[in-house]
């Protein structure tokens, strides 16, 4: 049972993007007409407010078209500060061999790929995409295939799928130049975490592990390092909660330089377009610095004492199955889910998450990301915001209930 399938998050992504450009569109249109003077809520900050931009509750967890997390304070003070004044840090505490702040994980794997193909060659740092006289291919099993490993293909190379332990075999050549590994398919794949690399070092080809969204554990910013993998990337706005803009990319010294190589300030790379400031960079590491140091249990706690408000709160909805669930990588923070007989009740899950965006204040859902039914996590909420989703989620099912009823 696959867990979340990548094609119909990317569907939703094109949709929700559209929504999400349409209002801004709007807004800037209305911010026009009225010199600024949009209208907010009680839940809208100052800027957002001013801009006529409509914010939301994020009961979702940490997607990128839903802006990803809300930044540590910690992190954003550090980047005031670091705007205002000129910083150059290496970031190194997470006990790997090396480091990096690339643009984000998408960023991480362009860069990551390309420091396998070139090495720290300047020519041939400067003629990618064309991979002409070097390494061109890179494996991945299919059920790794992924809307990320666009990052992959634009470093000009070709991806080789395999199934098999046997196909990844013979799939392996001279010209493979690295071997990629999506993290939160680890369970959907036949070859796992540990055989891939086995024979990534078998073979002397790199492995890289896609880890975007897989913290917490925090364990796991050093665990796929320890394991063997050569090259590991997360996000930077997902988990950790640091800059959107940024991600870390942890390996390999010589492949992390390599990949700094191929990245800015140096202007004929491929990675040019990425550029993180120093603000990125001193957010990253301050995000690094505070996560290792906040209290992770107590933290857990929290979030389920409030999946608990909720579920306190919707178990007294007549028809509608109540539980919770932790998803095992990815997002693994506790969760809620709702299920119900969509025709008895005369509401869909896409119906009911519809009602909530379009509501007042708006509220993203996960509406069939899980098996286990329409789910929300408190994992990037504000505190007291489970009330408010818990309340209107009973509001429209229980309207729901009366309409299918009469
Ligand atoms: C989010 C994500 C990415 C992209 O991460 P950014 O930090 O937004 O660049 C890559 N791979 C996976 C699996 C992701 O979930």
């Amino acid at each position: 049972m696959a867990l979340f399938s990548f094609p119909s998050s990317r569907r939703k992504f094109l949709e929700t993007a559209g929504v999400v450009s349409g209002t801004v569109a709007a807004a800037a249109g209305r911010l026009m007409a009225s010199a600024g003077l949009g209208k907010g809520t009680m839940n809208t900050p100052d800027i957002y407010a001013r801009l006529g931009v409509r914010t939301h509750i994020n009961a979702k967890g940490t997607y990128t078209y839903l802006t990803g997390s809300l930044m540590f304070p910690e992190v954003s003070q550090a980047m005031e500060e670091a705007s205002r004044h000129f910083f150059y840090l290496v970031a190194q505490m997470l006990g790997v061999e090396a480091a990096m702040v690339p643009s984000g994980a998408a960023g991480g794997i362009l860069l990551g790929t390309a420091a396998c193909l070139t090495g720290n060659d300047p020519k041939r740092i400067a003629q990618l995409p064309d991979v002409t006289g070097m390494k061109s291919e890179v494996v991945i099993q299919k059920t790794h295939r992924n809307p990320f490993d666009h990052a992959i293909r634009n470093t000009g190379v070709r991806l080789v799928e395999v199934d098999t332990s046997g196909e990844l075999e013979s799939a392996l050549s001279e010209k493979t130049a690295m071997m990629y590994f999506l993290n939160a398919a680890q369970h959907q794949g036949k070859i796992g975490l540990e055989e891939w690399v086995e024979v990534g070092k078998k073979h002397g080809i790199p492995t890289f592990n896609d880890a975007a969204a897989d913290v917490p554990p925090l364990s796991h910013l050093s665990d796929y390092n320890k394991m063997g993998f050569d090259l590991v990337a997360f996000s930077g706005g997902k988990g950790l909660r640091g800059p959107q803009c940024a991600g870390l990319l942890l390996g390999r010294k010589h492949l992390i330089e390599a990949a700094i190589l191929n990245d800015c300030p140096y202007e004929d790379t491929i990675g040019r377009p990425c550029k993180v400031g120093k603000e990125e960079i001193v957010g990253m590491f301050v995000a690094v610095e505070h996560y290792l140091r906040i209290d992770h249990e107590a933290e857990w706690k929290e979030w389920e004492q409030r999946v608990g408000a909720m579920e306190k709160i919707l178990t007294s909805v007549t028809g509608v199955e109540v539980g919770r669930f932790v998803p095992d990588v990815a997002n693994h923070v506790p969760h809620l889910y709702l299920k119900w007989d969509e025709g008895k009740l005369g509401l869909s899950k896409a119906e009911c998450a519809k009602k909530l965006r379009e509501g007042e204040p708006s509220i993203e859902v996960l509406e069939d990301d899980y098996p286990q039914g329409m789910s929300v996590t408190p994992f990037m909420m504000k505190r007291g915001e489970e009330l408010i989703v818990a309340q209107r989620i009973k509001a429209i099912l229980g309207q729901a209930r009366r309409q299918a009823r009469s």
